[in-house]
């Protein structure tokens, strides 16, 4: 076989996906499984289908419409706002995007119409990572106007913190997001589907509450491809931490000095810190 290569091991993802799934589903709270950092691949997609997860979310497209185009029987969720030149492939290959612009909505609506489907949303709320998601605020006046939209159901609200600006999902987050869930039911008289607090991230706040309140939804990547909870770079109990493995031959190996000696000009290989490498 080639090297390098990277061995992916089905069984161990399919294994931390079930984990997971009945863990967070103890409490109430469904596990949609993450592919971006897979780039949706159908073999991954089928372990977590297989380790009984119903709904898959990508940050692209093009992985959605693979996975889809590949069989994979699951509810897609494009999880980042669309690009407008791309909203028309959302709603054909999507069930549900997360969007905070009213603008790329309308264009999702349009095609909608056009292409005689439903298309459902979930608003995404800022809470304080900066990432994406509209101003508390703002918010009354954009379920307003979404729920008005032809070809739009509104679905749910998210957030999702430790993302952009390192803001971690504690029970304040969490209580301030079902607050407001609780405030757009009330006033529009809807039921929101899913009230998703975030992401691996939530892992503790999830461990520690003793109320998750409205929350029912986590989009989960990291968790279940590399068994840790990625606020504190923990292993997660009972969860394979080993599901890729690098091979690689080594080709030199020799003790050398610790730093560079000489005139120092532009670096060719800039030291990855989040890179770990096994050497087996
Ligand atoms: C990537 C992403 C996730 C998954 O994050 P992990 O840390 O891999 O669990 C969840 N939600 C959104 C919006 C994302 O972009």
């Amino acid at each position: 076989m080639t090297v390098p290569r990277l061995e992916i091991e089905l069984k161990k993802i399919g294994h931390n996906v079930k984990e997971l799934r009945d863990l967070f589903g103890y409490k109430g709270i469904s596990v949609t499984a993450v592919t971006k950092a897979v780039l949706g691949s159908p073999e991954i997609a089928n372990a977590l289908v297989k380790g009984g997860i119903s709904s898959i979310g990508d940050s692209r497209i093009a992985n959605i419409s693979k996975m889809r185009k590949a069989g994979i029987k699951a509810q897609f969720i494009l999880i980042r706002t669309p690009m407008v030149s791309e909203a028309a492939d959302v709603v054909r290959y999507a069930d549900i995007s997360l969007n905070s612009e009213i603008s790329v909505m309308k264009q999702l609506s349009k095609y909608a119409v056009e292409q005689g489907k439903n298309h459902k949303v979930v608003l995404m709320v800022e809470m304080g990572d900066l990432r994406e998601g509209i101003m508390p605020s703002d918010l009354e006046k954009t379920v307003e106007e979404t729920i008005h939209l032809e070809s739009i159901s509104l679905v749910g609200i998210g957030t999702n913190l430790a993302c952009y600006g390192g803001i971690k999902p504690n029970e304040e987050k969490m209580q301030g997001l079902s607050s407001i869930a609780n405030d757009i039911q009330n006033r529009y008289g809807i039921k929101l589907e899913i009230v998703s607090g975030g992401n691996s991230a939530n892992y503790e706040w999830f461990m520690t509450t003793d109320d998750i309140g409205l929350i029912n939804n986590l989009c989960i990547g990291e968790a279940i491809l590399l068994g840790c909870d990625t606020l504190h770079r923990r292993e997660i109990p009972n969860l394979y931490t080993n599901t890729f493995t690098l091979i690689g031959e080594v080709i030199e190996l020799k003790i050398k000095p610790s730093v560079p000696y000489g005139e120092v000009c532009k670096m060719l290989l800039a030291m990855c810190p989040s890179l770990r490498i096994r050497v087996i």
